[in-house]
């Protein structure tokens, strides 16, 4: 006796289609499970015979084989529970279904036969769309991440039962959807309003926020470094569906969808600064993503950011180049998105003190530089803007000064990304921080007094080729929020303060 289902399996956001065999044969009671099953696979055994018992179905006292196939692909997760016990309830001649086929299975299984949550519904969902199915059953508690796709049915089941009857006609399920699910409005229970002052590092963001571009943040503490990275996210425009769909299946494979539906708010992370390699890149025995790739389309705030291990930070430069992950395995690599907007913040030194008119450094000049070591030039380089931040005024904290909304600001910062988005739309890039620096001569064109600053600046603060080349960025990036054609020279002036701190800090190289 033969049954036959379909499921699925992951690695990284990328699916793999597993065909589920079941033969019984007559033998000694025993069932295997064959074809590169992983460990939580063959715990499945118990929970496919406890659920099926428990659900009151007879389950067969013979030679039970499972075959899952493609037999070379290693596969992983407990959402093939609910594929292998219809396979052997259809083997067993339980279910009549002749569309059994068309159907995907994914869920599983508890002792008492019902159907938990799992791990990655929605990119296993958005994987089977791509193969053409178009029916899937999921578990109940994973239909709202998975009903953002409109293509599919989705039916939510609770339990085995349910499906068994679902598939003989004896129970009706709707297949579900949301109409709209990125009407929800943004909330956010912060806003830059709530800051006094400190004009020059809500500046800074806002170019950050319109070009794309990194930021680092160097300040004493209590300047509000931490404060205003916060509020970083509600200066960015809404996300598109397509960037929600991106960030909520990782999630869903993270096993952090809170709400279990689709996140339309951009991700703020800020990982501490003992946080390993591997939780911020990625990793593990089942590969999850890390904090980069749950920072996608987000924010990744790295607060005290000599105090993370160097080998750490070293990781990060590979994937802010590419805007993904690879993330090597025993016998593949697999892929995880990372295109995050970094934001850096430390301390000027150890004590925190350097610079600072009213208190004095207690750090020896061996101290502060080996602290600042601890960034390497490399990783600056990938930051645009650098920003020293002053301690808060006591009269801005007095001040009644009404304070620019995170409202109001966004406005600015999305007409500055659609004249972006419309100036490179045959290019291949989306905003100034990734303009490749060939196009430089001609999005970025001077004028003669501009060239003549830049001259001088260059002579001042020693800057590289590279220094210069992301200071025209940042320049662009300021003539966008003018919505000017032309950069001024004014634009060229404030772009060098944003590039001069690097020298006073760190040196030359
Ligand atoms: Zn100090």
């Amino acid at each position: 006796m033969y049954g036959r289902t379909n499921t699925c399996s992951l690695q990284g956001l990328e699916g793999n289609l597993v065909e589920v065999e079941t033969d019984i044969a007559r033998g000694l009671p025993r069932m295997t499970i064959v074809g590169l099953p992983d460990a939580a696979i063959r715990e499945s055994v118990e929970r496919v015979r406890s659920a099926i018992k428990n659900t009151g179905y007879e389950f067969p006292m013979s030679r039970i084989t499972v075959n899952l196939s493609p037999a070379n692909i290693k596969k992983d997760g407990s959402q093939m529970d609910l594929a292998i016990a219809i396979s052997i309830l259809t083997a067993n001649q339980l279910i009549h279904n002749e569309n059994l086929e068309s159907f995907v299975f994914l869920g599983e299984l508890q002792l008492n036969g019902d159907v938990g949550a799992i791990l990655g519904a929605l990119p296993m969902v958005i994987f089977l769309r791509s193969l053409g199915y178009k029916k899937c059953i999921v578990p109940k508690e994973n239909v709202e991440e998975c009903a953002v796709i409109h293509d599919m049915e989705i039916y939510p089941v609770e339990n085995l039962r349910e499906v068994v009857e679902f598939l003989n006609g004896e129970l009706e399920i709707s297949s579900y959807y949301i109409e709209n699910p990125m009407k929800k409005e943004r909330v956010y229970s912060v806003d830059f309003s709530e800051i006094q002052g400190q004009e020059q590092i809500k500046r800074a963001m806002e170019i950050a926020a319109a070009g794309g571009h990194n930021i680092l943040m160097i300040g004493p503490p209590g300047s509000g470094k931490s404060m205003s990275a916060k509020r970083f996210p509600t200066i960015l425009p809404d996300m598109t569906f397509e960037e929600a769909v991106e960030v909520t299946q990782i999630y869903s494979v993270a096993g952090l969808l809170n709400s279990k539906e689709l996140m339309t708010e951009r991700p703020f992370r800020a990982p501490h600064h003992t946080a390993s390699s591997v939780s911020l890149i990625g990793g593990g025995r089942i590969p999850k993503p890390g904090e980069i790739s749950l920072s996608h389309h987000g924010v990744l705030f790295l607060d005290e950011i000599p105090e993370f291990q160097s080998k750490v930070l070293e990781v990060l430069r590979q994937p802010m180049e590419e805007g993904m992950i690879h993330i090597a395995r025993a016998n593949a690599s697999l892929i995880y998105p990372a295109n995050f907007q970094l934001i850096a913040a430390l301390n000027p030194c150890p004590c925190g003190n350097y610079g600072n008119q009213n208190q004095s450094c207690s750090c020896s000049v061996n101290q502060i530089q080996r602290y600042l070591a601890k960034i390497s030039h490399p990783l600056l380089d990938r930051i645009d803007i650098h920003v020293e931040v002053a301690p808060v005024e006591y009269s801005d904290l007095q001040s009644k000064k009404k304070q620019s909304t995170s409202a109001e600001i966004r406005e600015r910062v999305e007409k500055a990304i659609e004249i972006q988005r419309i100036r490179y739309k045959e290019l291949g890039f989306r905003n100034n921080a990734n303009l490749p620096d060939k196009y430089l001569k001609e999005f970025c064109p001077l004028e003669e007094s501009s060239k003549k600053i830049m001259e001088m600046a260059y002579q001042k603060y020693k800057f590289s080729a590279r220094s210069l080349n992301k200071l025209l960025k940042i320049a662009r990036t300021i003539a966008d929020l003018k919505g000017n054609d032309k950069i001024e020279d004014g634009d060229v002036l404030e772009a060098i303060r944003y590039r001069s701190i690097e020298s006073k800090y760190w040196g030359n190289v």
